[in-house]
């Protein structure tokens, strides 16, 4: 059986006093469950602050973001083996605010997919579809395209050392929840994807869901057998919105 991860996209929020808090929070309020994995992915002048906030806790630390490029002249860029030096264990890649506002193509986020994980970093990667291509139907192809580009610089077997996180743009920070089954759909659609590569990657991925996750509508999102946990922005800034989640996770 999947464990469940539940993980926070803090986003560019935070700072030094709020995210100690916040991390006390988390670490003293985690459910105590072995199926349950916790991660938080704070911006990077916080990374290693959270890293050692967090030692000997449950609760792992990512990045959201991270270079394609092993290191040299990119000014502003941060390595993947950067992150992987300060104690980071996931990096996030393709989130639809990267894609979008910062333009990352599908080939760009398979750049950055293989150097995080060449680096030792287990890549949360994010696809999903916009309102427009929903309703056009598009959200399969859209999905198997973001997919594809991964598959085809990495090959299946890398799947076994990352995540997928499923997130349509339309439910992001919007309060628009994608409803269980809508999510199922896709999540199963995912699944069957990998299935026709390996049948042992695809049985092993954990698949979250993302997009205004949180404590009311958690478990019911959670209780659908291809979703295995939660890419969570809005709800993971505060320890007890967080914390529902991860109980959600932890009683079902
Ligand atoms: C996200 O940023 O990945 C996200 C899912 O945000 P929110 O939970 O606020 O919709």
């Amino acid at each position: 059986m999947r464990n469940i991860l539940v993980a926070g996209n803090w986003k560019m929020n935070g700072d030094t006093v709020g995210n100690a808090e916040l991390v006390a929070g988390i670490i003293a309020g985690a459910p105590d469950s072995d199926r349950v994995e916790l991660l938080v992915c704070p911006p990077y002048p916080y990374l290693g602050a959270v890293v050692a906030a967090t030692a000997g806790s449950k609760v792992a630390v990512g990045s959201q973001n991270v270079s394609e490029h092993e290191k040299g002249a990119f000014t502003g860029e941060v390595a993947p083996g950067m992150l992987r030096d300060i104690g980071c264990e996931y990096a996030i890649v393709g989130h639809s605010e990267r894609r979008t506002l910062y333009g990352e193509s599908s080939d760009d986020v398979a750049a950055k997919f293989k150097a995080a994980l060449d680096a030792g970093l287990k890549p949360v990667l994010c696809v999903g579809e916009t309102l427009d291509e929903r309703q056009a139907e598009k959200t399969e192809a859209v999905v198997d395209e973001q997919l594809k580009a991964v598959l085809d610089l990495v090959g299946v077997a890398a799947f076994a050392n990352a995540v997928v996180a499923y997130e349509p743009v339309w439910a992001i920070g919007t309060g628009m929840t994608a409803t269980p089954e809508q999510a199922q759909d896709v999540h199963a659609h995912i699944r069957q994807l990998f299935a026709g590569h390996d049948a042992n990657v695809a049985e092993g991925l954990q698949i979250l869901y993302g997009g205004s996750m949180k404590g009311e509508n958690a478990a019911g999102l959670l209780a659908k057998p291809d979703i295995d946990g939660g890419l969570i922005g809005g709800a993971s800034l505060k320890a007890p919105d967080f914390l529902a989640i991860a109980n959600a996770a932890a009683q079902g």
